[in-house]
């Protein structure tokens, strides 16, 4: 069965100067295990696909189902990590980490200690009492990543979790990232623009059409999963793939 499963997935959003029709008729399955990424131009409904697929916001048509279930009854199931870290400055790493269980009164000793491995098994436990701002760019994208790991969700939602970095740094957390998700044993649905970065790190490539979204393509990734992410953008088949998708998304001007 698979994990996650999108069949014919509406979104339509109301406000009082009219109605924004962002996401149309999507269908697709995410395997256990696998790791997909959804590209598309900006604005074209990435953001609000993943809110529908976490359970915040709910379809205007078709459904969602996680292991069979409504995601509207499986919403623990999925855990997501936004656009920017927000890391809260007040808050330790470590508080920062447990801060989703701790709000939700559920800050047991397991999922203290799972933290605590966590941190430490990605090289961030001597700086659990320290603050964000004490942290690289990369730390903080593993203590946001390690963040959406404390409660052992199913899928892994990730929006666009590279874009505050600079070149550098985005593809050494890219590689990062990854192997975490991997070693881990997580599914994930990772939102891009970048084609290169949802080359490398995934199974699965979904090109989304511009606004509303549909999806355009779907691409299995042949590459080599067992060298990094950075190694797979040398590989003979990746400029091939590369060219593909960057004419799926090409603007075609009248
Ligand atoms: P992406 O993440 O691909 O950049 P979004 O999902 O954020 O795209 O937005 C898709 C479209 O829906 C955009 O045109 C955006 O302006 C619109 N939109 C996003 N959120 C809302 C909202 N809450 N109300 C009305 N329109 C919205
Ligand atoms: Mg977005």
């Amino acid at each position: 069965m698979a994990l996650l499963e999108l069949k014919n997935v509406s979104l339509i959003y109301h406000s009082h100067d009219g109605e924004t029709e962002a996401v149309s008729d999507v269908s697709l399955t995410v395997g256990e295990g696998e790791f997909v990424s959804v590209v598309g131009p900006s604005g074209c409904g990435k953001t609000t696909l993943l809110g529908v697929i976490a359970g915040l916001i709910a379809p205007s048509g078709g459904e969602v189902l996680i292991k069979g279930r409504p995601v509207s009854e499986a919403r623990n199931m999925t855990s997501l990590m936004p656009q920017r870290d927000q890391l809260f400055e007040w808050r330790s790493v470590f508080r920062n980490v447990t801060l989703g269980p701790e709000i939700k009164r559920d800050k047991s000793k397991e999922i203290c200690a799972y933290a605590d491995e966590l941190l430490s098994k990605y090289g961030l436990y001597e700086f659990r009492k320290k603050r964000p701002s004490e942290l690289s760019g990369g730390m903080r994208q593993r203590a946001a990543l390690i963040r959406t790991l404390v409660t052992r969700p199913e899928l892994l939602l990730l929006d666009e979790p590279f874009s505050a970095l600079d070149f550098q740094t985005r593809l050494t957390v890219c590689d990062d990232v990854e192997n975490i998700i991997r070693k881990e044993g997580k599914t994930a649905v990772l939102v891009t623009h970048d084609i290169s970065e949802a080359i490398s790190m995934s199974d699965k490539v979904v090109v989304l059409s511009a606004r509303p979204a549909t999806v355009k393509k779907v691409y299995d990734i042949t590459l080599d999963k067992s060298i990094s992410p950075l190694k797979r953008r040398e590989q003979k088949s990746f400029p091939v793939y590369f060219r593909s998708i960057w004419k799926d998304m090409e603007v075609h001007h009248e």
